[in-house]
């Protein structure tokens, strides 16, 4: 029997593939010396992709007019237009839930070491300044008596907001619609910023959300506050946010993702007031690995079933 046809346009977690193995035939476009040519060639036999950090627009999909559904790598899905592929009758599934607690965690880590300035501690000890027998400076801000702002109370926020609870920070949150929690719903964002002096922000990125955080917004958290980015970069201005943490109109941030990553603006790399890593919200092996899972477990339920396990909002029409 002639297995499916499944493209893999840029290399995956292994688990992916090892999924697959012996579900369908998996083309890694990445090893193909012509890449266009297998494309052209494979167009009408290749049903389903298996997507990581590819681009995947209206134009990729007319290309491959056999294509029924795009199993992406991770929840938010900003790189594939789910819209095109909708109109195209093309389902598109992401990986919810299963990184819902190492993203919180993440933003936990990020936001303990951004208010106590715990990675500027560490450098210092390193540089050798703490043994040279002056201490590090106490920090202007605590944790505690804060009031965080999630922006984005969905699966990822709402793990945020079960972990703050515990250190007596008070939540708030800003979504398009309210949900049924206890937490105190702000339907205009600028009237949430002015209200805490935490914004967590864990909203899907892509133009809907682009510069929702904006010069506006950062002077509403003002002087005191605190911003923290575990989304995507394109939710904040940067240019704006490098203005506001120069001037002090707020007093920090940390970030896990950037508006041009891997490139950083290269003024948050010298401002002492912002604390960056390399988008590791989710980056651990186990979970991962559990991710790679769902992508497969998304294909196969799809090619021996024809329903997937997790489609995105985008293609709910199309599974009606
Ligand atoms: P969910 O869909 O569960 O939650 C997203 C929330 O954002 C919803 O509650 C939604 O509420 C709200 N929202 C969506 N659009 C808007 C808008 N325009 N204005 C205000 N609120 C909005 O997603 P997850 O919690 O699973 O994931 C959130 C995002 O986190 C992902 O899309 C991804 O980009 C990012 N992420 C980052 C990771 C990292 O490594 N740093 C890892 C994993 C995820 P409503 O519909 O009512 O507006």
């Amino acid at each position: 029997m002639e297995l499916p046809v499944v493209l893999m346009p840029g290399p995956m977690n292994a688990a992916v593939a090892a999924g697959l193995d012996g579900h369908c035939e998996l083309i890694r476009l990445w090893e193909e010396p012509d890449p266009d040519g297998v494309l052209a060639r494979r167009r009408d036999e290749i049903v389903a992709i298996a997507a990581g950090g590819t681009v995947i627009d209206g134009a990729y999909l007319d290309r491959l007019p056999a294509v029924r559904l795009i199993a992406s790598f991770g929840v938010g899905y900003d790189r594939i237009d789910a819209a095109a592929a909708a109109e195209r009758g093309v389902v598109v599934t992401n990986t919810p839930g299963v990184l819902d607690d190492e993203v919180a965690d993440t933003a936990m880590g990020l936001l303990l070491m951004t208010v106590r300035e715990l990675s500027r501690a560490e450098r210092y000890l390193r540089d050798g300044k703490w043994a040279d027998g002056t201490p590090y400076p106490l920090t202007p801000a605590t944790l505690h008596g804060r009031r965080m702002g999630i922006l984005g109370l969905g699966r990822i926020g709402q793990a945020i907001a079960d972990r703050v609870k515990p250190f007596g920070v008070s939540v708030a949150y800003h979504n398009r619609s309210q949900k049924d929690v206890e937490y105190e719903y702000y339907p205009s964002l600028l009237e949430l910023a002015a209200d805490v002096d935490i914004l967590m922000i864990v909203i899907p990125g892509g133009d809907s959300t682009r510069h929702l955080v904006n010069a506006e917004v950062l002077k509403a958290l003002g002087p005191d506050g605190i911003v923290i980015n575990v989304a995507r970069g394109t939710v904040i201005d940067e240019q704006a946010l490098v203005d506001a943490l120069r001037t002090n109109t707020i007093l920090s941030a940390g970030l896990d993702v950037f508006e041009h990553e891997p490139k950083v603006h290269p003024d948050l790399l010298t401002l002492p007031n912002a604390v960056l890593l390399p988008h590791v919200g989710s980056a651990t092996q186990p979970t991962r690995t559990a991710m790679a899972n769902l992508v497969a477990d998304n294909l196969r339920h799809y090619l021996t079933k024809g329903t997937p396990l997790t489609p995105v909002p985008e293609s709910s029409p199309l599974l009606a």
